[in-house]
This record gives C-alpha cells, sequence and structure tokens, in this order.
C-alpha cells in the first residue's frame, strides 16, 4: 500500500534530467486496519496543512472500504481519478484509483483501456496477467508492476506542479518552480 503525501521536484541526473523526490509511506503492517487508520492520519495531517497530497491503491481494493478512508475519500476536496496503468505503457492493465486532496481538477488522469479478450486498446498485445514470478529472477508480477510507469509518473508530477501554481501550497511553502519534459 501506497501514500503519496509530498511531491517535491529537484535537478538531479534522471532521464527527464530532473529528479521527482517523493516521500512515500509504506506501511509493512500485517494488520490492515492499523494499515488504513495510519495510512488516514498521514492524509488528515496534509489536508489540514494545505499539503498537496495523493493516495493511490487497486480500484479493487479494500482499502477505499475502510470506514477511516472512505470518509476521507467524500470530503468535497476530494478529488477521485480512476485509469488504466496500461494506459501510460504498462504490459498489464491494473485498474487504479487515486483520490487526491488539495490538487483541484488539474490531476487529469482518465485513462481506460478499450481493448477486449485481453488485448491492449494502447500497445494491442495481450495484457500480462500479475500472477506468479514474474520474466525477472525473483520478481513476482504484483511486485513489478507496483513500480510506476514513467509516463504516469512525469504526469503526476506535473499536474501536482501545476496544481502547486494554481495557489495551492507545497511542504516548502511555495510552489515548486520546474515542470518536467
Ligand atoms: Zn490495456
Amino acid at each position: 500500500m501506497l501514500v503519496l503525501h509530498l511531491l517535491l521536484l529537484f535537478g538531479s541526473t534522471h532521464t527527464y534530467a530532473v529528479f521527482l523526490a517523493y516521500v512515500l509511506a509504506i506501511y509493512c503492517v500485517d494488520n490492515s486496519n492499523t494499515q488504513a487508520r495510519n495510512t488516514a492520519k498521514i492524509i488528515n495531517s496534509c489536508i489540514h496543512h494545505f499539503v498537496l497530497c495523493l493516495m493511490e491503491n487497486p480500484q479493487t481494493s479494500m482499502l477505499w472500504d475502510a470506514p477511516c478512508i472512505s470518509r476521507l475519500c467524500r470530503l468535497s476536496l476530494a478529488q477521485c481519478q480512476s485509469f488504466d496503468m496500461c494506459q501510460y505503457n504498462t504490459r498489464w492493465r491494473k485498474s487504479t484509483k487515486v483520490i487526491s486532496w488539495h490538487c483541484g481538477h488539474e490531476l487529469d488522469l482518465q485513462r481506460k483501456c478499450q481493448g477486449r479478450n485481453g488485448m491492449c486498446s494502447l500497445t494491442h498485445k495481450p495484457h500480462i496477467v500479475l500472477t506468479g514470478p514474474s520474466n525477472v529472477p525473483g520478481m513476482l508480477w504484483t511486485s513489478l508492476a507496483q513500480v510506476y510507469p514513467d509516463a504516469l509518473a512525469r504526469k503526476l508530477a506535473n499536474k501536482l506542479i501545476d496544481a502547486s501554481y494554481a495557489g495551492r501550497r507545497t511542504f516548502l511553502g511555495s510552489p515548486v518552480s520546474k515542470r518536467l519534459k
């Protein structure tokens, strides 16, 4: 489970000449209720301090149904975006939902695969089913699929930068100033 609750931009040697640095809160706890409560605490804190905040999870994740999370998702400032990862150039479909707070309508992540019978409308290849070991030794497909595709990471970063320009505050108290190319 992943909560992306802060996005900052720094110069670096990354492919896009800038590096997207973000704080990830990954809770490796056994108790899903504890996981949900900890996640809700972080989101609450971001909301209270006007920090741009995103939560991403698979569309069918039970986390969305946890009362402490669903309550935050129903807030008027919360924005819901749904998309398929394959539309950002992965070989798997992985239907995904993002809820954002303090990000306005700028995210615009909606992209759904129109393919049928397991075929992808973008790549015109069969979707990879995320079960079992991947073609990378020692890695499961589900583990590989946790990594954001470059196109999605770039779009998220740029949209959050746009949102910060729209008058919202970042962790540093001023908008970040450089877009990814
Ligand atoms: Zn697809």
